[in-house]
C-alpha cells in the first residue's frame, strides 16, 4: 500500500473543526500548516486542533511570496507567526515538539511559485541559501523520511511529492479553474500513477480554505478508500 505523511496549509478555515474531527476519527497524523493572520482571527480553532494531536507548522504570517520580500521582512513575518503558535501551544498547555515551516506558494525566495507549476526541480540561488541558513539556524527542519530521490533532503523547509491542488475550489476561485468539482479533484488524484508507488513515501499537500474543506476531507477519504497508509511525524 502508498504510504503518505499528510500536510495541510493555509488554517485555519471556517471548517478546521470538523477537518480535526475527520481526521482524530480516522487516526490521520497531519501538519496544518498555519498563516499568523487567520490564527490570530481564529485562535480557537488552532486550539482545538493542537489538543486533538495535530500539528502545527509555520506557513508565515501575511502568506505573501518569498521571492517578493528582503530577508529581514521575511524573517520578521515568520517569527509574527512563529510567537502566535507558541502563544497557542502555551494556552493549551502542551508541549510544542518541533518545528516546521512551509512557504507561501512554495515560491522558496526565487519568485518560482512551486505549488502552482509542479515543478519538481529545485534551484539554488542565494536568497534561497540565506532563507535556508535561517530556517537551519531557528532550529526548523523536515520531517518526511524515505522521500523520492528527487526529493531535496538537505531542505530545512517542508516541502512535498504531491500537490493535490484543492485550492482551486475554494471561495475565490471555485469555477475558475480546471478543477471544478469534489468529482474533478478525486479524477486528478487517481490519474496521477506517481502516489501510487510503494517505492518511497509520499507527501500530499492539501489545502483547509474556506469553501474547500470539506472538498480535501472528501480527498483524504478517497485516498483511505484507496489503502494509503498515512505516516507519524517524529
Ligand atoms: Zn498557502
Amino acid at each position: 500500500m502508498p504510504k503518505a505523511y499528510l500536510t495541510i496549509d493555509d488554517s485555519p478555515s471556517n471548517d478546521t473543526h470538523a477537518l480535526v474531527d475527520f481526521l482524530v476519527e480516522n487516526k490521520i497524523p497531519a501538519i496544518l500548516f498555519v498563516r499568523g493572520k487567520r490564527l490570530e482571527q481564529n485562535p480557537k480553532a488552532i486550539e482545538y486542533a493542537i489538543q486533538n494531536g495535530i500539528i502545527i507548522g509555520n506557513h508565515s504570517y501575511a502568506h505573501i511570496a518569498a521571492g517578493d520580500m528582503e530577508p529581514q521582512d521575511w524573517a520578521d513575518d515568520l517569527e509574527t507567526c512563529e510567537h502566535l503558535i507558541e502563544a497557542a501551544y502555551r494556552r493549551v498547555d502542551i508541549q510544542r515538539k518541533a518545528k516546521y515551516y512551509r512557504f507561501p506558494y512554495i515560491d522558496r525566495g526565487d519568485g518560482v511559485k512551486l505549488e502552482q507549476i509542479d515543478a519538481r526541480s529545485i534551484s539554488q540561488t542565494e536568497k534561497i541559501r540565506t532563507f535556508q541558513k535561517y530556517l537551519h539556524t531557528y532550529g526548523f527542519h523536515q520531517p518526511f523520511e524515505n522521500t523520492p530521490p528527487s526529493y531535496p533532503s538537505a531542505a530545512e523547509d517542508c516541502l512535498y511529492t504531491f500537490t493535490a491542488r484543492d485550492w482551486m475550489l475554494n471561495d475565490e476561485h471555485r469555477d475558475k479553474h480546471d478543477i471544478k468539482t469534489t468529482d474533478d479533484l478525486i479524477a486528478r488524484a487517481a490519474a496521477d500513477k506517481t502516489i501510487q508507488s510503494e517505492d518511497h513515501n509520499h507527501i500530499l499537500l492539501l489545502h483547509d480554505q474556506n469553501g474547500m474543506t470539506q472538498d480535501a476531507i472528501a480527498l483524504i477519504q478517497y485516498f483511505l478508500e484507496n489503502n494509503f497508509e498515512f505516516l507519524d511525524f517524529d
